[in-house]
């Protein structure tokens, strides 16, 4: 589902993807562990088209997200193309984002019935399901304000899973939120990857990697030190920085 080979980026003379080679299969959920710089975010965010890569090629799904070639000519896609492929790929951050405005059921229904030009009665159906499985059925009609932090990013990945994304992004979805609600957000993600969508997850809560990754894969500095299967990864890390991180973390 996603092919990332040699991925470079800078920001100035700041090199913080220094080569990035990552396959993910489609249905498989890959945790990203890393301390605080290494680049996940920023990986993440070349995925999303929210950064443009400066070396190497993403693909998802069998199609290019961007590239440079060996003559450091970038291939750009049209507009129309990235936007497109935006909306197959769902993003949920560390701050949830909802429109303060809108109801629970409308900030769900935004995107599909405004960029997807889908009927309101569809999209609303399709939102109340949503609403189902992330656990909030009887908050359909309150305003963000009115929701705890683990609800309004429950509601947050409802909204993603509207335009029916064939690839999950979490970008540390839980760090904004008081501990006791960390878990209702967890249990969310985990009921997706049973589901069988593919994800990638950054995040600092290696029991959610322990239990639900495919494979985990450590960062650091710009590169991937070690990848592998969580048993491997987390209860026998190979690599001294990958040793170090997880002394402090776990
Ligand atoms: P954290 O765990 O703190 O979220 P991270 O692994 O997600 O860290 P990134 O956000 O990818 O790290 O940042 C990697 C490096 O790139 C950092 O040194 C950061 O300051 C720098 N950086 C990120 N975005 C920009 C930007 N838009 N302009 C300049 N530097 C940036
Ligand atoms: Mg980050």
């Amino acid at each position: 589902m996603v092919h990332a080979r040699a991925v470079r980026k800078s920001f100035g003379q700041l090199e913080v993807l220094k080569g990035i080679d990552l396959t993910v299969e489609r249905g498989e959920v890959v945790v990203i562990l890393g301390p605080s710089g290494s680049g996940k975010s920023t990986f993440l965010r070349c995925v999303n088209h929210l950064e443009t890569i400066e070396g190497g090629a993403i693909h998802v799904d069998g199609e290019l997200i961007g590239f440079r070639d060996s003559g450091g000519r970038v291939h750009h896609l049209g507009d129309r193309d990235i936007t497109r492929q935006r909306r197959e790929i769902g993003m949920v951050f560390q701050q949830f984002n909802l429109f303060p405005h809108f109801t629970v059921v409308q900030n769900i229904m935004e995107a599909p019935v405004g960029v997807r030009r889908e009927s309101r009665a569809k999209a609303r159906a399709r939102a109340l399901a949503l609403l189902e499985r992330v656990g909030l059925a009887d908050k359909t009609n309150s305003y963000p304000r009115q929701l705890s932090g683990g609800q309004q990013q429950r509601v947050a990945i409802a909204r993603a899973l509207a335009m029916e994304p064939k690839l999950m992004l979490f970008d540390e979805p839980t760090s904004a939120l008081d501990p006791e609600l960390v878990g209702e957000v967890l249990a969310t993600m985990k009921g997706l990857a049973n589901d069988g969508l593919t994800m990638i997850v950054v995040t600092h809560e290696v029991g959610f990697a322990r239990e639900v990754a495919d494979r985990v894969v450590f960062m650091d500095g710009g590169v991937i030190v070690e990848s592998g299967p969580p048993a491997e990864v987390l209860d026998n890390p190979q690599n001294p920085r990958t040793r170090a991180f997880l002394s402090k973390v776990l």
